[in-house]
């Protein structure tokens, strides 16, 4: 009997449930992007008759690395939706998949329908665009029939890298481009040897188009790209069949390209000393202090709502909304815990024992507060976890401090720090007893948040009274007729809330892929984008009967998927 599966054109947020047959076209692995030699997770790309990304977190790298490879078909069960936003995607698809703990993966020993690994774009089109597109990266196939010099590159934080460009040549010979850095160029460099006579035939998969100063090439863009040199696939033997008809094999394939002429296209870091601005740093130059800043931690009881709970005056916003949300400042959603993205020593941080400071390593034998002075032989654990809330119109990454985690789970993070997870690897599993809960959030969006370099928003308060969250449903941006919330079982932690989070910011901040912006490209796309328009608004009833789709027990996910590079460019010749 012919299964129902899934189509990934028709993925949105409003389900975890799916059921795919897919190809899986394209994985790589993303480097710790301050250790390389660290994994952050693994991204895969899907197809069926269309295309998604998906994202293997850390937490879960343990249970798939080497399971799932290029090429095969799988039936692939229950993901997480989330829009990533990135500036620059694998695919057409506004949404991006995460593997949960509940996600099952099936290989297909017999594949009902073929595999088209590759999107292939023709030269021509990249040449003639008016406007070139480059939010999406492409396929290029080409036989490879000039070379430059490799040339060698130091970023600025003191590695050493390499460019090379290289110029592919399609079968009506229109030619272009294509620039390698890194192993890439490594890899390459074997096969550029001086009178080769066999066509070097090569896929530049998810590679970057780029014009410069007039010139179109496509570019190699970190870890997501892949440079694959002769390989034995149906596609290149066409290729190369359909070549040698043209151009038979007796003379020297590939010319030396000394002087940037015309079909280089690749001497686009001309001007040394290029220093390219992590966004961190621009955001930080232009970002006014953050104003919803509380540094006074008031005193307050586990009863003390907030003035507008008190008031009732309060709009629950659906997540839709929040996170294409254009206003800084504190917002209510309401919503379920269906994932903490916490591995074994990732749910907490070492604070000051009097107040919630962060303390760094001990001075002598002692800890001592920058904040308060206090000095102590130990440090203090508090909570910081991350966890991602799903309502039916979308998920949002929150960040829970201390306050609003020990209120959930019942007890101090001190407390269980000692408890051991199954597998020895996750965190606590009284963690779990959030799992699966249905609550209000207040939130904070900051501009890190709307500009999308930050995907995580800080819970300033829950509340967890079941009568209230079922009483406050996210309403309809338009209607005006406020929540009728109540102060029961609320709790109000904005004084530690803000000042814990700045110390985070000092740490971690801008994740995603969309950081990474390759050295002369950054230059010219450092505005962030502006955010497309969402949908129509509407207020959602989440019903948590469906057991089903909120029975996850131990999912985790994770937003660090990316790196980030400022490269510095030393170049003195033209
Ligand atoms: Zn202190």
């Amino acid at each position: 009997m012919a299964e129902v599966f899934d189509m990934l054109m028709d993925v949105n947020a409003r389900k975890l449930e799916w059921n795919f047959q897919v190809y899986v076209v394209h994985l790589w692995e993303v480097p710790n992007r301050f250790n390389e030699k660290e994994i952050n997770g693994i991204e895969i790309v899907l197809q069926d008759g269309g295309r998604i990304q998906a994202s293997i977190p850390k937490p879960l790298l343990k249970k798939w690395r080497g399971k799932i490879v290029e090429f095969k078909m799988y039936i692939m069960t229950h993901f997480i939706v989330v829009d990533k936003k990135e500036k620059t995607k694998t695919t057409n698809n506004r949404w991006s998949l995460s593997f949960s703990h509940r996600t099952t993966v099936q290989p297909v020993s017999k594949p009902s329908y073929p595999l088209e690994a590759f999107s292939f774009k023709p030269i021509p089109e990249l040449l003639d665009a008016d406007k070139l597109e480059d939010s999406v990266l492409i396929d290029v196939i080409g036989e490879v029939v000039g070379k430059e010099d490799p040339r060698e590159l130091i970023t600025s934080k003191g590695r050493e890298t390499k460019r090379l460009a290289v110029i592919l040549e399609d079968l009506e010979n229109n030619s272009i481009g294509c620039v390698l850095f890194g192993d890439m160029v490594d890899q390459i460099l074997p096969y550029l040897e001086e009178g080769r006579v066999e066509p070097l035939i090569v896929i530049a998969q998810f590679f970057k188009p780029s014009r410069w100063n007039g010139k179109t090439s496509v570019q190699s863009h970190f870890d997501v790209s892949k440079l694959r040199i002769n390989p034995d696939l149906d596609e290149v033997k066409d290729f190369r069949n359909r070549r040698l008809s043209e151009k038979p094999s007796n003379s020297t394939r590939i010319s030396q390209v000394t002087s940037h002429g015309p079909r280089s296209g690749a001497d686009e870091i001309k001007n040394g000393d290029v220093v390219v601005k992590t966004i961190e740093e621009a955001l930080s130059s232009s970002q006014p202090s953050n104003s919803t800043r509380i540094s006074q931690v008031t005193s307050h009881g586990p009863r003390s709502g907030a003035d507008e709970i008190k008031n009732g005056d309060v709009v629950v916003k659906t997540i839709e909304e929040a996170l294409s949300s254009s206003q800084e400042g504190p917002i209510w959603i309401a919503g379920t815990i269906v994932s903490i993205n916490a591995g074994k020593d990732d749910w907490f941080y070492k604070s000051c024992r009097k107040c919630p400071k962060k303390v760094e390593t001990p001075i002598g034998n002692r800890y001592e507060c920058g904040k308060c002075g206090h000095t102590h032989a130990s440090a203090s654990l508090r909570f910081k976890v991350e966890v991602l809330v799903y309502d039916g119109t979308g998920s949002i990454m929150l960040l829970m401090w201390d306050r609003e985690t020990a209120q959930l789970c019942g007890r101090q993070a001190e407390q269980i720090k000692d408890e051991e997870s199954s597998d020895g690897e996750g965190y606590p599993p009284t963690l779990d007893s959030m799992m699966d809960r249905r609550l209000l959030f207040k939130i904070n969006v900051k501009a890190s948040n709307m500009k999308q370099y930050d995907h995580v928003y800080t819970v300033m308060k829950i509340c967890d009274d079941e009568d209230i969250v079922e009483m406050n449903h996210p309403k309809p941006v338009q209607n005006n007729a406020s929540a009728n919330l109540i102060e029961t079982g609320c709790s109000d932690s904005i004084g530690i809330s803000a000042v814990v989070v700045n110390m985070h910011n000092d740490t971690e901040s801008m994740v995603s892929l969309d950081g990474v912006e390759d050295s002369v490209t950054s230059l010219k796309s450092k505005t962030p984008a502006k955010r497309a328009p969402m949908g129509l608004k509407q207020s959602v009833h989440v019903n948590i009967d469906t057991e089903d789709e909120f029975g996850f027990s131990t999912n985790k996910f994770s937003r660090k998927t990316g790196k980030r590079q400022r490269i510095q460019i030393n170049e003195s010749d033209n």
